[in-house]
């Protein structure tokens, strides 16, 4: 049996003893264990942080930005091998894997760019001999807690930022599917990273809870679950940390009258079920304006979602494979059966879904519900799986209130070719991103990701500027070299009390 272990530097200690196994979804056979660790785990690693830190930290952006260049080099080289590990431990096929390994990447090629990014504001002569600057200094070391989701795009997400201005970083991953945090960990330190300034710890919630009571640590980044995105937020907050926590998403997609259907159907179908719909980006509703476009949409919908394909997730042929544990499957199940019971009409049933030849894998078929009401528990929680919800809307109004009145605000798509109620809806939707014909609007890398209510607690969204400021804190210094020389009103005077 493999086994997974922590990358941190320096004598790994033994942890809890417990371990947790990882599955491989396509067969429903265990492949591996991962070790769970402790506290005396993390202050080991929190250790070779605090010795590696403030060299790197005194290190010039431009030679950080070195090695972050060869990093993005070697994750490039290593792409096929990345997205199978991926891909295996995880379910999602291989070329999604790749996507999942590019999209953190792309972050990676941002942080290149940090001598650029990290550049101050300076104001000369705010007062008389008087300049004024402000620089951005590394918070010292910051910890990830990843999701099982995206086991290389989200750690990448934390990881490339946190690092690249001045921090050492502690990955805690999803045990769910641990191995390819600690490759890129190992590729890291291949590129010439300092040993010490990127580290994996695994573990469950005794790991999370010790991340978060630890002094030495001074921020924590969380994607998860909303429910324990906020336990996180507010425990990190308590004892004195920045914490910035992304939580669960049901994303709707509009569809207007006037809306080509041909291509919405294709986009919608994409993201609805592609990764099985475990992405946080997915769109697991759809709001057909009108009943005559329900009609027409659904008339397209069924045939395209009866055509897709799901397989093992090394099949090239396969748009989306396994769901990532028999737990989830039978999750995934039961909300089906909840719809069914709350007055969902089932179109299309993934129920009891078999691959021939991989009986055993975690397969769940793609699944339609039509008549879906806003007072259904199945329409107000993250199903998280390959299930389409259909809520048909009256109107335009109809239309922007149900993702603003949701829990959830991640993001919405409106799929329409009229500029103006496109631009109307973007405005005044409560989400935090919006695709106009864009059906998964994950903002690019230079740009930043996050999403409002119970989908983000915290300030500052995920990479791109907001991400250079999540990892560092504002020194301004004011600074007076006189000459002696100024008289009058160009006088310095120190002000004295009373
Ligand atoms: P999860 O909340 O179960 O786990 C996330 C992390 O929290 C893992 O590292 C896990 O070990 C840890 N954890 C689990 N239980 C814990 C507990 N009781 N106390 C402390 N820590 C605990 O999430 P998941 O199932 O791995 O991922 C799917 C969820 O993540 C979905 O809700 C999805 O929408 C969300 N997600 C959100 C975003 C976003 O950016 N908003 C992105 C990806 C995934």
């Amino acid at each position: 049996m493999r086994h997974v272990d922590h990358f941190i530097t320096g004598t790994v200690p033994q942890g809890t003893g417990r371990t947790h196994k990882i599955w491989n979804p396509s067969t429903g056979q265990v492949q591996a264990e991962v070790k769970l660790g402790d506290k005396s785990v993390l202050d080991a690693a929190v250790a070779a942080a605090q010795a590696a830190q403030p060299a790197w930290a005194a290190t010039n952006p431009q030679r950080r930005a070195r090695v972050m260049f060869r990093y993005k080099e070697l994750i490039e080289q290593n792409m096929q091998s990345l997205a199978e590990l991926l891909a295996s431990e995880h379910g999602k096929v291989v070329d999604d894997a790749k996507g999942d390994v590019q999209r953190g990447l792309e972050v990676v090629e941002f942080a290149c760019g940090i001598p650029q990014v990290l550049k101050g504001e300076y104001t000369h002569g705010a007062g008389p001999g008087i300049d004024v600057y402000s620089m951005r200094q590394p918070l010292g070391i910051g910890a990830g807690i990843t999701p099982f989701n995206f086991p290389a795009m989200i750690p990448l997400w934390m990881s490339a930022m946190a690092i690249a201005v001045g921090n050492a970083f502690i990955l805690k991953p999803s045990e769910r599917d641990p191995s390819v945090p600690v490759r890129l960990a190992e590729l890291f330190v291949e590129a010439g990273g300092p040993e010490g300034i990127l580290q994996v710890v695994h573990g469950d919630k005794e790991m999370v809870d010790a991340i978060l009571d630890h002094e030495a640590i001074a921020a924590v980044s969380f994607v998860g679950s909303s429910d324990i995105a906020h336990y996180v937020y507010n425990r990190g907050v308590a004892a004195g940390k920045r914490v910035q926590a992304m939580g669960g998403a049901k994303n709707h997609g509009i569809v207007m009258p006037d809306a080509d259907l041909d291509v919405t159907v294709n986009d919608l179908v994409g993201a609805a079920f592609g990764s099985a719909g475990e992405r946080c980006m997915a769109l697991p509703v759809v709001v057909p304006v009108g009943e005559d476009t329900a009609e027409r949409l659904k008339e397209k919908l069924i045939p395209a979602i009866e055509k897709l394909r799901v397989g093992v997730s090394n099949d090239p042929e396969a748009q989306y494979g396994p769901v990532v544990t028999p737990e989830h499957k039978q999750r995934i199940e039961n909300w089906i059966a909840t719809a069914e019971k709350e007055g969902g009409e089932i179109v299309i049933d993934g129920r009891g879904f078999s691959l021939q030849g991989h009986e055993d894998g975690f397969f769940v078929g793609p699944t339609l519900i039509d008549r879906v009401t806003t007072d259904m528990e199945s329409y107000k929680e993250e199903i998280f799986g390959p299930v389409l919800q259909m809520v048909r809307a009256d109107n335009f109004e109809d239309a922007v209130r149900l993702p603003s009145e949701h829990q959830y605000g991640n993001g919405v798509a409106i799929f329409t070719r009229n500029g103006h109620a496109a631009r109307e809806f973007a405005n005044r939707v409560q989400v935090g991103m919006v695709g106009i014909n864009v059906p998964i609007p994950v903002p690019v890398s230079y740009h930043s990701f996050g999403g409002w209510k119970r989908s983000g607690f915290g300030d500052h969204n995920q990479y791109g500027m907001d991400g250079m400021r999540f990892w560092t804190k504002v020194k301004t210094v004011t600074q007076r070299w006189p000459d002696g020389s100024a008289t009058g009103e160009n006088a310095f005077v120190i002000p004295t009390m009373g």
